[in-house]
């Protein structure tokens, strides 16, 4: 099955480190005229030195209007992937308001900013289009220390459902995926200590973490014309966590 998005132009939020990175990285090599927006100039100047075709654009999500403003530079977009995320972990009990804003704007208001941004131009101009929100597996079970974190995630699946109910007349497709943990910055965090990690992996019957190729692969699917009718999913990249 081949997959290619020549003509099509991509904006991925959060596409400076990570799986963001990876994902632009693979949509280049795919074909599609590849928007990388992060927040860090550093890892978008290193990105382009790496894949000269990719354009740049530096934004804070957290800023709702300056978001709004970078949007406008993007040009059309038929592809869109709401990766950017951060997290923040530490017991309920402990979680102070500005951990609950800050993973809330990011994880979840940015999606809802820069997609109805996103869609809107879709529907006027017409085209259609696809959009992943990432999401996280976390929705799926009971995470202690996760309690902000998880609760954004919950919010972008209602999230991406609702958009798939409204926006699917507009021929606009819209996915999460919801991936397990894979050893990036943000997953390391935790994840990287064998004490943490070696129950989780327990619960996982392919008796590993993710790759980050196998959350991107899922993602180039979803986007792709292989996924003509797959909408307003929620897809676990999870090794069959859900089975336990
Ligand atoms: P990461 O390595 O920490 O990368 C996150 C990216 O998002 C960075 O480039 C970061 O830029 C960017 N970002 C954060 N806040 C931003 C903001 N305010 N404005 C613009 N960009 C911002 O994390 P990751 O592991 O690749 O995670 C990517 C997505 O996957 C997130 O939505 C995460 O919740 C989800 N996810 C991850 C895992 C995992 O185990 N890694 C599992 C399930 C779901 P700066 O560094 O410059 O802030």
């Amino acid at each position: 099955m081949e997959i290619q998005f020549v003509g099509k132009r991509a904006l991925v939020t959060g596409a400076g480190k990570g799986i963001g990175r990876d994902i632009a990285k693979r949509l280049v090599e795919l074909g599609a005229d590849t928007v990388a927006l992060s927040r860090t100039q550093s890892d978008l100047d290193s990105l382009k030195a790496e894949v000269p075709a990719i354009k740049i654009v530096q934004c804070d999500l957290r800023d709702w209007d300056r978001t709004r403003e970078s949007l406008q530079t993007v040009g059309d977009i038929d592809l869109l992937v709401n990766n950017a995320g951060v997290s923040r972990i530490g017991p309920f009990l402990d979680v102070k308001e500005e951990d609950i804003d800050w993973m809330f704007d990011i994880n979840y208001k940015a999606v809802f900013n820069v997609g109805q941004v996103i869609s809107r131009s879709m529907v006027d101009r017409k085209t259609g289009g696809a959009i992943v929100n990432v999401s996280s597996a976390s929705t799926f079970h009971g995470l202690e220390d996760h309690a902000v974190y998880s609760s954004t995630k919950a919010a972008v699946d209602k999230l991406t459902h609702i958009m798939a109910l409204e926006l699917g007349k507009h021929k606009i497709r819209v996915n999460a995926v919801n991936p397990t943990v894979a050893l990036t910055d943000m997953g390391k965090v935790k994840w990287s200590d064998p004490i943490n990690a070696a129950p989780m992996i327990a619960r996982i019957p392919m008796g590993r973490f993710l790759d980050v190729s196998e959350i991107v692969n899922a993602i180039m699917f979803l986007l792709s014309d292989k996924a003509t009718m797959i909408h307003g999913i929620t897809l676990p990249i999870d090794g069959g966590l859900l089975t336990t």
